[in-house]
C-alpha cells in the first residue's frame, strides 16, 4: 500500500468545526503545524490545507467570525432546535485546492473536540473520493480521546492515538521509509524547529506553546490523558520564537496555548515577559486558555499588563468550595480575589478581566453558578460561562454518563456543550438561558 520516494510529499490538513456555533478565537492546528515543522525540516515535501483558514469580520485581535455553512444536523441531534453549520471553507473552494496539487504519498489529518467528528468524516470521503489510493492517517484530539468510535465509523487507514508530533514523524518515516534526519535521542521540546505559520498565505495571529501538559488534575480536563507530564521551554528559546514571529512575519497578536503557563513564575512566565519587554518586543498576548489564579502576585500582574497581555481569562469555575475542592482545588475564593485586585492594581479594567465560570456539571444546580456569577461580580471581574462538555477519560466524565440522559458512551456528539449533556431538573436549558441572558445586563 505504501511505496517509497526519495522526498515523499505530505498533504496535512485541518478539517471543518461541525457545530451549533464557532469561533475563531486564535484557533490554528498547532499540533499539525508542529509535524509540519518536522517533515519539511527532514526532507518532506508538504502542503497544508486549513479548513478554518476562512474568517469573516476579523476583529482587531485577529480573532473573528468563521464563515459558515447552513447544512444537516446529525440524526442524533436533530431534536436540538438550534441551526446547525460547517464551520471553514465552501466545499467548493476545498475541491479546488486538491485540484491543484500533486497526488500526496500520504495524507495526515487531525481533529479537534470529540463532537466535531461529522466535519472531519465528511472531509475524509471527500479525500479519499479524490485521492483514491492515498493512505490516510488520522490523529488528533477527537482520534486519541475517542479511539474506538473513530477505528470503527472514519474511513482512515490508521487511527494514530499516539502522543507528542515526534511520535508521528516516526510513524510517518515507517510509512514512507523516509530515513530521518534530525530524529535522534538528543531532540527535546527546546531543540524543535517552529510551527510552520508561513504555510498561510496570510496570517492575523501565530499561537505558541512554552510548556507541554500541566501539573494540576482538574477533574474534567483532559490535558492530563493528552499529554503526559509537565515540560517547560528554556524561557530564552520562547522569547526567540516570539521575535521570530513579530519581526519577521510582522504578527502583532499571539496567543498562548499553553495549559499552565504562569505556573511557577519566577522560572519561566517572568524571565519570558522581561526579556520580551528589554528587547523592546511590541506585541498583544492572549490567553484563551486561562490562566491560573493562585500565581498572579503583583508582580504577574504587572507584567501581564505591561507586556501586552490583552485578553485576560481566569480558569475560576465556581465561588462554591465544595465545587472547588472536587473539582481539584486550583483556587479558592480568596485568591481569586487577590489575583482581581492585582490584576486591576495593575491597570486592567473589571471588562477586561474575563472569568470562566462552569455550568452544567454533573448534579450541578443553577443556583450555584448564579451565585458564582454574583461573586465574581461583586469582586469586579467579568463573568463568563463555560458549559461542561463531558470529555472520556477524565475522571468526571464516569459520573456524567451516569447523570445524564444522553449516550456519552457511545455517542460524541453528545458531549456538545451547547446541548448541556448533564442538563436535569436543577439545571435546565432554560435555567442557563436565563443566566446567559443575565450576564448581558
Ligand atoms: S483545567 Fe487547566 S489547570 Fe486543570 S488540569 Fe486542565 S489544564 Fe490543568
Amino acid at each position: 500500500m505504501f511505496h517509497v520516494k526519495h522526498n515523499p510529499y505530505i498533504l496535512l490538513v485541518n478539517p471543518w468545526i461541525t457545530d451549533f456555533a464557532a469561533y475563531d478565537l486564535w484557533i490554528k492546528p498547532l499540533g499539525l503545524l508542529n509535524i509540519a515543522g518536522l517533515l519539511r525540516e527532514n526532507g518532506f515535501r508538504v502542503t497544508l490545507i486549513d479548513c478554518l483558514d476562512l474568517s469573516i469580520k476579523t476583529k482587531t485581535y485577529g480573532d473573528g467570525k468563521l464563515f459558515k455553512t447552513k447544512i444537516e444536523k446529525p440524526f442524533s441531534l436533530k431534536s436540538i432546535p438550534r441551526n446547525y453549520s460547517q464551520y471553514g471553507i465552501p466545499e467548493e473552494i476545498l475541491l479546488k485546492r486538491l485540484s491543484f496539487l500533486e497526488e500526496p504519498d500520504l495524507i495526515c489529518v487531525t481533529s479537534g473536540m470529540t463532537f466535531w467528528y461529522p466535519g472531519v468524516f465528511k472531509l475524509i470521503e471527500i479525500i479519499r473520493e479524490f485521492f483514491k489510493n492515498v493512505p490516510i492517517i488520522l490523529g488528533g484530539i477527537y482520534a486519541t480521546l475517542c479511539y474506538e468510535h473513530a477505528k470503527k465509523h472514519s474511513d482512515v487507514d490508521i487511527v494514530f492515538n499516539g502522543r507528542g508530533e515526534l511520535e508521528v514523524l516516526k510513524l510517518v518515516s515507517d510509512l514512507t521509509n523516509k530515513e530521518l534526519i534530525t530524529y535522534n535521542s538528543k531532540l527535546s521540546i527546546d531543540n524543535l524547529p517552529y510551527p510552520a505559520f508561513d504555510l498561510y498565505s496570510q496570517l492575523n495571529y501565530a499561537c505558541i506553546a512554552t510548556s507541554q501538559g500541566c501539573p494540576f488534575r482538574c477533574i474534567y480536563c483532559a490535558s492530563p490523558f493528552l499529554s503526559k507530564g509537565f515540560v517547560r521551554r528554556d524561557p530564552l528559546k520562547v522569547v526567540e520564537e516570539i521575535e521570530h514571529w513579530t519581526t519577521r512575519y510582522g504578527v502583532s497578536n499571539i496567543a498562548f496555548y499553553d495549559d499552565a503557563l504562569l505556573v511557577e513564575p519566577s522560572k519561566h512566565f517572568v524571565p519570558i515577559m522581561k526579556k520580551i519587554m528589554e528587547r523592546g518586543i511590541h506585541c498583544n498576548f492572549h490567553t484563551p486558555n486561562a490562566i491560573h489564579i493562585k500565581e498572579i502576585d503583583e508582580e504577574v500582574a504587572e507584567l501581564l499588563f505591561r507586556s501586552g497581555f490583552k485578553t485576560v481569562r481566569l480558569g475560576f469555575e465556581s465561588s462554591i468550595e465544595t465545587t472547588q475542592i472536587e473539582m481539584g482545588g486550583k483556587a479558592n475564593n480568596q485568591e481569586f480575589q487577590r489575583a482581581v485586585k492585582n490584576l486591576k492594581r495593575a491597570g486592567y479594567s473589571k471588562e477586561e478581566i474575563g472569568v470562566y465560570i462552569m455550568a452544567g456539571l454533573p448534579g450541578q444546580r443553577a443556583g450555584e453558578v448564579e451565585e458564582s456569577i454574583a461573586f465574581v461580580r461583586e469582586t469586579g471581574a467579568r463573568p463568563m460561562l463555560v458549559e461542561y462538555s463531558p470529555i472520556p477519560h477524565t475522571p468526571l466524565f464516569e459520573k456524567a454518563k451516569k447523570m445524564s440522559s444522553f449516550d456519552l458512551e457511545n455517542e460524541p456528539l453528545f458531549h456538545n456543550n451547547s446541548i448541556l449533556p448533564c442538563q436535569w431538573d436543577g439545571f435546565t436549558l432554560a435555567d442557563y438561558r436565563r443566566l446567559k441572558e443575565g450576564l448581558k445586563r
